[in-house]
């Protein structure tokens, strides 16, 4: 059962916790709890990181200071005017290994990586300790189980290694009935110094635990029911969506559905292990199930959107005929370390869409300018559509041109998967093309159209109506069209 920020930000949510797991336990499950850091203290913990770059002492001190206070005060309130011995011991080590470490920081102008996920870390350490005390269950140091590489702040995990060090360390404690807290987010490298996931980690996290004890389930709890057709804080009639299938909620979660790790699913699958997504205050309520299949029925299970991303165009008329000249482009990506999303080809050109602000993006501009025309947008976005029945259902492209109207889409790609067709619009777009593609494929006139009139838009009929729209829109010389996608438009 992993909880994220929202989930223990504070003592009421705290008992709500221990309530959800000790009504499991009550039924002679043995529980392990990852938390996320209480909500907004891994940002002070950076804020108070930066503060210490510029050589601002006083502003990180008191930042952290203001993050000890927060958790003093929880403490207080949980346990009266004494907290146990456990949470004593785990703010003052908080004290003495963070504060040198800004203090450093302050003096130098610089955080090493290193010291950094150290710091950014102990969001996790806090919670966890507050909630193990409160539970009385045992409380154990994640990096003594979830081994990873040294990337510090985007370590990868070393999955054979945590299971082998689960097998000793994590599962003799976990017994029916028995309650373990340990933290998402963090790790160790093989050296034993702390590492970090990346920011949203806690959810990859508990994925990682759960396959390392072959868990029956994976519970990410969070402050939604479950994954929803589309971002919430857009789409303001985004509904839970019930059943949801591995690959889908994997493309969700990398085009920008932030409710889980884009990594979450990954070690889940291999081991058939179910994901499910579920609210902390509606513990009752809707939830989604991951699993392998999927059934939405819908042509489309739900919405994502991320930016803001750069688009670059790579283009060389002499490539007309010519072998050869994607692989050159791709190893100037692979070389510096530039990672690519969508891609879509046309006969002279390719257009790739990467993070805007990727390391390294104006040195790869410049090389690949020494063989070819390169064009680069800053301020786009991806929309992504995702769903299992996408590939069986002609005409969706149609009926997503036809919401976004006068919005123009400036790239399409069709995933080689076929459940994920993505659009690139300006990042100004964005929210106005997820709310209006959300109306179009799961409003109340999409629920008309797409029950038993389904035909009507996604039949026989609609090829003919989507089939001259989709040739203009094809046609049109600044819209690059993946190669596969062109398929789905006759
Ligand atoms: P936690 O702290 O529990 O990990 P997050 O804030 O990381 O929570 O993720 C949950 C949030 O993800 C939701 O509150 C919601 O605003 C956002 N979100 C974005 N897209 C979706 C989606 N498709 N379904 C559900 N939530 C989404
Ligand atoms: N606390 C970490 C963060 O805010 C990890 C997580 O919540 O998943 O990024
Ligand atoms: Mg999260």
């Amino acid at each position: 059962m992993k909880f994220g920020g929202s989930s223990v930000a504070g003592t009421e949510r705290l008992r709500g916790v221990a309530a959800l797991a000790r009504a499991r336990a009550a039924k002679g499950d043995a529980v392990l709890l990852v938390l996320s850091a209480m909500s907004k203290v891994t940002d002070s913990l950076f804020a108070a990181g930066r503060a210490a770059e510029s050589r601002d002492e006083a502003a990180a001190l008191a930042t952290f200071e203001e993050i000890i206070g927060r958790h003093e005060a929880a403490a207080a309130e949980l346990f009266g005017g004494d907290p146990p011995e456990a949470v004593k011991a785990a703010l003052a080590r908080a004290r003495e290994e963070i504060v040198p470490v800004l203090r450093g920081a302050a003096l130098l102008g610089t955080l090493p990586e290193r010291s950094k996920d150290l710091l950014v870390g102990r969001g996790e350490l806090l919670s966890t300790a507050l909630l193990a005390a409160y539970m009385e269950a045992t409380w154990l140091d994640a990096r003594t189980v979830l081994r990873t590489d040294s990337r510090f702040g985007q370590a990868r995990p070393r999955p054979e290694a945590i299971k082998h060090l689960a097998s000793f360390t994590l599962l003799p404690l976990l017994g029916p009935g028995r309650i373990v807290v340990t933290q998402g987010y963090i790790g160790a490298d093989d050296a034993g110094v702390p590492t970090t996931l990346g920011r949203g980690g806690s959810d990859y996290s508990a994925s990682l635990f759960g396959a390392a004890i072959e868990a029956a389930e994976i519970q990410i709890w969070t402050d939604v029911e479950g994954v929803l057709t589309g971002d919430p804080r857009v789409v303001e009639g985004a509904r839970p969506v019930e059943i949801l299938g591995y690959d889908e909620a994997a493309e969700l979660a990398a085009f920008g559905a932030k409710v889980l790790h884009p990594a979450t699913i990954l070690p889940a699958v291999e081991l058939g292990i179910p994901v499910t997504v579920r609210n902390t205050m509606l513990p009752e309520g809707k939830f989604t199930t991951i699993s392998k299949e999927s059934a939405s029925g819908l042509p489309v299970t739900a919405l994502a959107s991320r930016g803001p991303v750069t688009v670059v165009t790579v283009r060389n008329p002499r490539m007309l005929g010519g072998a050869g000249f994607l692989s050159r482009i791709f190893e100037v990506f692979g070389r510096r370390g530039v990672s690519v999303d969508l891609v879509s080809t046309s006969e002279v050109s390719v257009s790739v869409t990467v993070d805007e602000g990727a390391a390294q993006l104006e040195a790869l501009v410049a090389e690949l300018g020494s063989f070819a025309d390169v064009r680069v947008e800053k301020d786009r976005a991806i929309v992504a559509l995702v769903g299992e029945e996408l590939k069986r259902t002609p005409g969706v492209t149609g009926a997503a041109f036809g919401a976004l109207r006068d919005i123009n889409v400036e790239m399409i790609s069709l995933g080689s998967n076929e459940i994920n067709l993505s659009l690139v619009v300006a990042l100004k777009d964005a929210a106005e093309a997820q709310r209006r593609l959300h109306a179009a494929l799961f409003g109340s006139a999409a629920t008309a159209l797409f029950g038993s009139a389904a035909t009507a838009l996604f039949g026989s009929a609609a090829t003919a109506l989507f089939g001259s729209a989709a040739t203009a829109l094809f046609g049109s010389a600044d819209t690059a069209v993946a190669g596969s996608s062109r398929k789905e438009g006759s």
